[in-house]
């Protein structure tokens, strides 16, 4: 349920509210907006509570049940919206944020000239993973923490943010000295053993939709990290699988809009894995911009011919200094800056 206080309430009314809800069972989480104190109380359903007991209490502007089974996800919980700031960089404000590299760090000389060229394209934050999730049990798996150590390396060379793979939770406090992002790819969205240590640090996640998964699948994901107490979320649409071989996956355009009304989280696009052929990710980029994504995570590599994993979607360098100056425009158009 939530309990919407009134402006100003004084503290001592937010926490004889807080002591009624916990008093009842509920686990309570707070969201502070620009005006109002918003109390999540989480727990078991009672039928017979009346949301008009809490209604008559001081301070206390307005009580509803929620009834989707995402509670903290839902957009009542926050309605202005969550903006993440990270070092700097804010997530889900009205600055489109850009992510890009390449997908596998394969060595130093590589993530430095990525790093570059993201950085000179005026994107934030550079994506590689270390740890990667393959189909096959042959393919290259990762450089481990040797790749971390070459992501921190260049980021911070060019005043980068570091958004890198967690696999497992095992992996969770080596990424936790490297990484400013952790990303939970699209394999993982539903390893609730990750998802609920993932709750328990205080990093922002990026969580991918999985390639079957529906939108209330992928925001209660996001629940098991914010039921632990981690509420720096940022989803991410990188397309489904449906019976279209055109494109290695349909990316899902209409999950922006979608997204935007269900939840307060911000969410990104990625149109790599969204189409899985480079041609089709800058139009994609656009899209996704245009239907009120907050930020894009790309694929982009000096020499993506002969990449060690996801070369036929990763862009040229031009072709990524392109899409930013699309991208701009798109944003500026939705009355956006990037
Ligand atoms: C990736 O980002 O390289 C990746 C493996 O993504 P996904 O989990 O969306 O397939
Ligand atoms: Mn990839």
């Amino acid at each position: 349920m939530i309990v919407v206080m009134q402006e100003g309430a004084p503290e001592a009314q937010v926490q004889a509210v807080i002591n009624r809800l916990v008093g009842m069972g509920f686990t309570v989480h707070r969201s502070t907006g620009v005006s109002h104190t918003v109390l999540g109380g989480v727990g078991p359903v009672d039928d017979s509570f009346d949301p008009a007991d809490f209604e008559v209490m001081d301070g206390v502007k307005e009580c509803h049940r929620i009834v989707s089974p995402y509670k903290l996800a839902n957009r009542h919980f926050k309605p202005g919206g969550t903006i993440l700031k990270i070092r700097g960089v804010e997530i889900g404000g009205n600055k489109v944020v850009t992510m890009a590299g390449p997908c596998s760090v394969e060595t130093g000389e590589q993530i430095e000239c990525a790093a570059q060229i993201v950085a000179n394209a005026g994107a934030q934050v550079i994506r590689g993973g270390a740890f990667k999730p393959r189909s096959s049990p042959y393919s290259f798996q990762g450089l481990g923490e040797e790749g971390l150590k070459i992501m921190r390396r260049a980021a911070d060379h060019h005043g980068l943010l570091v958004v890198t793979e967690v696999m497992d939770q095992t992996q969770i406090p080596l990424l936790l000295d490297y990484a400013d992002i952790l990303q939970v790819g699209a394999r993982n969205m539903q390893n609730f053993n990750l998802l609920r240590e993932l709750g328990r640090i205080r990093k922002p996640i990026l969580l991918k939709r999985g390639i079957s998964a529906t939108i209330e699948e992928l925001l209660l994901s996001a629940e098991y990290i914010l039921s632990g107490g981690n509420y720096e979320i940022i989803l991410c649409e990188r397309g489904i699988r449906t019976f279209e071989t055109q494109t290695r996956n349909t990316f899902d355009v209409s999950a922006f809009p979608v997204l935007k009304r269900l939840t307060h989280l911000p969410v990104i696009g990625d149109p790599s894995h969204g189409t899985g052929k480079r041609d089709y990710v800058v139009p994609m980029a656009r899209a996704a911009v245009a239907a009120g994504a907050d930020g894009l995570i790309v694929e982009v590599h000096h020499d993506p011919d002969h990449a060690i994993s996801d070369g036929a979607q990763t862009l040229r360098p031009e072709q990524f200094t392109e899409m930013m100056r699309q991208v701009r425009a798109i944003a500026r158009a939705v009355g956006r800056t990037a």
